[in-house]
């Protein structure tokens, strides 16, 4: 401990070469990671000032640390009001002391006082709206938007900015927008996945189930993507940036099992979501899915694994039990099917998705009884339907 910390506190990022900043990157996330665990805050704003003066240097984006940084690092007295952008109005920093709305004349007026000095006073006048910015007294700022018409300005108010946002027609009127799910059948082309009994393979199942869950789903009305229509080979990553691009709100990766040769023909369903927590199941699994990513240390591993969005990982979870718990429920209409349980696992596929992300395992091709099940059309529908209504399930508890 006394060593990392003579390290982080005598040196910043060792920038002599790509090898030793990334050497740098790499313990700062680590230390970054410690210092969470011990909830240090000072270790806490080394890591971080670490992290960013790297990513300086290796050309990464290091917005996120940024913020995190700066929400840890103390705040000043008093602060000039620093004018970000105009429209929408942007500010730092954003200490509200009042608020309140005038009818003056034919003008509608929404007023917010913000403490702090401004050295250029702004008067400005939008399509719809005009807007002025001037010191009020000498702790205060006053800002105000006015209009012919009654309005209310939206605000996003972080650590470091305000945002006020006047509202447009479009957003007035806005129509509901349609989920968009996508759906991502595991392996293909030259890799098979897992081949089981009499040769039934992974990547020709989780297509034919694939498919059917997106017929399903758009005749519920959700906007529906797969990662491959056919039997052709993707890149894990390029899977996720697939639906990221997609702006997807749920990813599902879909898998077959199959039992390493010691094991009796275990059986199953089991539904993952992405998660540093590891089982000794959840690992063995994984190694299977996980064989394309052979570039990466144990330490890159875990870096990454330590850098997961917490908010997602609960939300992965939540959706992970609707989905386990419906596929369930339909199959059981007609089969007998073991619950192999939700579990959380490391794997890449669900690594770097923006949304809530899923890979689930519809039963295990080394079993008889399964391999069987897997290769029914009506199996394959009710595996669709179940994981369809896990999906309704999820949305309906947690959105509106
Ligand atoms: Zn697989």
């Amino acid at each position: 401990m006394f060593l990392i910390f003579l390290f982080s506190f005598l040196f910043a990022c060792n920038t002599s070469s790509l090898k030793n900043a990334y050497n740098d990157y790499y313990k700062y996330q680590q230390l970054y990671i410690e210092a969470l665990l011990d909830n240090n805050k000072e270790e806490k704003i080394k890591a971080l000032k670490g992290i960013i003066e790297c990513s300086k240097f290796l050309n990464k984006d290091y917005k996120e640390y940024q913020e995190k940084l700066n929400k840890l690092l103390p705040k000043k007295k008093f602060n000039f009001i620093k004018i970000i952008s105009l429209n929408p109005l942007t500010l730092s920093p954003a200490e509200i002391k009042k608020h309140f709305f005038l009818k003056r004349g034919k003008y509608y007026k929404e007023v917010i006082d913000l403490k702090g000095a401004i050295r250029k006073r702004v008067f400005k006048k939008f399509k719809n709206y005009g807007l002025i910015i001037a010191q009020y007294d000498k702790n205060t700022v006053r800002i105000v938007f006015y209009s012919t018409k009654p309005f209310k300005l939206k605000k996003i108010k972080n650590a470091t900015t305000l945002t006020l946002i006047y509202p447009t027609k479009t957003k007035i009127a806005k129509k509901k927008k349609k989920r968009v799910i996508v759906i991502d059948p595991g392996h293909g082309g030259i890799d098979a996945g897992g081949v089981g009994i009499k040769r039934i393979k992974e990547k020709d199942i989780v297509l034919k189930v694939a498919l059917k869950l997106k017929n399903i789903l758009q005749k519920m009305g959700y906007r529906v993507y797969l990662t491959r229509y056919s039997d052709r080979f993707i890149k894990l990553k390029n899977r996720t940036h697939f639906a990221n691009r997609k702006k997807a709100d749920l990813f599902i990766s879909l898998h077959c099992n199959i039992a390493p040769r010691h094991h009796k023909a275990p059986r199953g369903v089991e539904t993952y979501f992405l998660s540093p927590n590891r089982s000794e199941r959840a690992i063995r699994v994984a190694r299977f899915e996980n064989k394309e990513i052979k570039g990466l240390n144990y330490l890159d591993q875990r870096v990454i694994l330590g850098f997961l969005n917490r908010d997602r990982i609960i939300e992965s979870n939540k959706f992970a039990i609707d989905v386990q718990k419906n596929i369930l429920k339909e199959v059981r209409k007609r089969y007998y099917i073991k619950d192999g349980g939700v579990r959380p696992g490391p794997f890449w596929v669900l690594v770097g998705t923006q949304m809530p992300a899923i890979l689930i395992e519809m039963g295990y091709l080394t079993n008889p009884i399964e391999a069987k099940l897997l290769k029914k059309r009506d199996y394959q529908t009710l595996i669709a339907r179940g994981i369809a209504k896990g999906i309704k399930a999820y949305f309906d508890k947690n959105f509106h």
